[in-house]
């Protein structure tokens, strides 16, 4: 398999899995145990913090691990609704572009009397600091601006953003979990207070990640009940995972130097073989600063999820980057603020590198898609480069496109 989905997760490094296996086998203990394993385990999981903390130019005290990233984010977002005494202020400044786990407890809020100003970016999915700093009000709660866009890899101004909302007195939240490893990340000199990345996108197992809190902003726990992470995230920690995360930043710390800029030569060829070999491919946030690893295209005529699917037939991951909820493909809220038309947002394709990717992959790609959109404009009844109109498009079903995928394969 030829994996070009690592935005949606990474595989484990060689060395994450050898120092995580001790802590599911002989090692296993309970962090907060007072007998020697316990021990153990409570030190292995600082000398993990230290790692986190070193990747992030972070200190260690202020680092917080949670399961998900999902998990950090719900914190301190719907965390405004538990802050003791209640925060007069009941508005919040955020992104257009902020991942689900961001977006949807913004919308939670806002059933909840909060005011969200969500603000917008270019056609480039740029934003404009300034346009961010003219959105904090006096009551504003919380500001949130994410370093890296998960679809598009477009880079958004955070340390800009962070010291408006300083300098106005609001706190800012920067999600950095696609950021993190790919680019320079240093929470400590930002000014922001608080921050996210999460370990299985960079090469660390599943169930861990970290939030930032700098030690002068509110905050109150989601969870309560242990008194684990000094009372400031409650429930066992889960030391493997935590342990194999402390070495995926180790190496992630390492490989920005080593291994990043080839994988952004992996994708800017990538990007020029497929800009070169089909025609009405638009490549999402070009001339903005973007991720080293992540390629996101448009493709008029050709349904991404389509795509997504003859790929995976010829042994190709990748993402379309659009929801697909509940059987109907929703255009991605990322491309609709971009100001991409619907019609053509539904055949977005995201490619994800990792320092894992070789040459031979992103050929292999490159030979492959341009095979996959001439036999899907072939099926379509539309005109290939126009795409479906609209209104018939919006009742055409993700399972529908699926089905005729598999036909046109068979
Ligand atoms: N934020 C961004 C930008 C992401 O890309 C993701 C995962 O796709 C998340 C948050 C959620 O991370 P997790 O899977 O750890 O909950």
């Amino acid at each position: 398999m030829i994996y070009l989905d690592s935005n949606a997760t990474t595989r484990p490094s060689p060395a994450v899995r050898a120092a995580l296996l001790p802590y599911v086998g002989d090692s296993h203990a309970n962090a907060k145990s007072l007998h020697g394993p316990g021990e153990a385990a409570r030190a292995a999981v600082e000398a993990a913090r230290e790692k986190v903390a070193a990747l992030l130019c972070a200190r260690a005290r202020d680092v917080v691990f949670t399961s998900t990233a999902t998990e950090a984010l719900n914190t301190i977002v719907r965390g405004l609704l538990l802050r003791e005494p209640p925060d007069a202020r009941r508005h919040v400044v955020a992104s257009a572009v902020e991942h689900p786990a961001v977006a949807e407890p913004l919308q939670d809020l806002e059933t909840r009397g909060y005011e969200v100003t969500r603000v917008g970016v270019d056609g480039a999915g740029r934003l404009d600091p300034e346009e961010f700093r003219a959105a904090l009000r006096g009551d504003t709660a919380l500001s949130i601006a994410m370093a890296a866009n998960n679809e598009t890899g477009v880079r958004l101004p955070w340390r800009e953003c962070a010291a408006a909302a300083r300098e106005k007195g609001v706190p800012y939240l920067c999600d950095a979990v696609q950021a993190a490893g790919k680019v320079p990340f240093e929470f400590e000199d930002s000014g922001a207070d608080y921050a996210v990345i999460s370990s299985h996108k960079i090469h660390g197992p599943m169930g861990a990640a970290a939030l930032v809190v700098r030690r002068s902003a509110p905050f109150r726990p989601l969870l309560v009940g242990g008194g684990q992470e000094r009372g400031r995230r409650a429930g066992t920690e889960n030391v493997a995972a935590i342990v194999g995360f402390g070495v995926a930043c180790e190496e992630a710390t390492r490989h920005l130097v080593e291994s990043m800029p080839r994988v952004e030569k992996l994708k800017d060829r990538l990007e020029s073989l497929l800009v070169e070999r089909i025609d009405g491919l638009k490549v999402n946030g070009l001339g903005a600063p973007r991720l080293p690893n992540t390629l996101s295209v448009v493709i008029g005529g050709v349904e991404g999820e389509a795509a997504l699917l003859l790929l995976d037939k010829e042994g190709i991951a990748v993402s379309t980057g659009s929801a697909c909820a509940s059987g109907s493909m929703d255009p991605s809220h990322v491309l609709t603020a971009m100001g991409i038309p619907v019609p053509l947002s539904l055949g977005a394709l995201r490619f994800s590198l990792s320092r894992t990717t070789t040459e031979a992959d992103v050929l292999a790609a490159a030979e492959a898609l341009p095979r996959v959109v001439k036999k899907l404009r072939e099926l379509s009844p539309f005109d290939p480069l126009d795409g479906p109109p609209q209104d018939r498009f919006g009742t055409k079903t993700a399972p529908d496109a699926a089905r005729a995928a598999r036909r046109s394969s068979e």
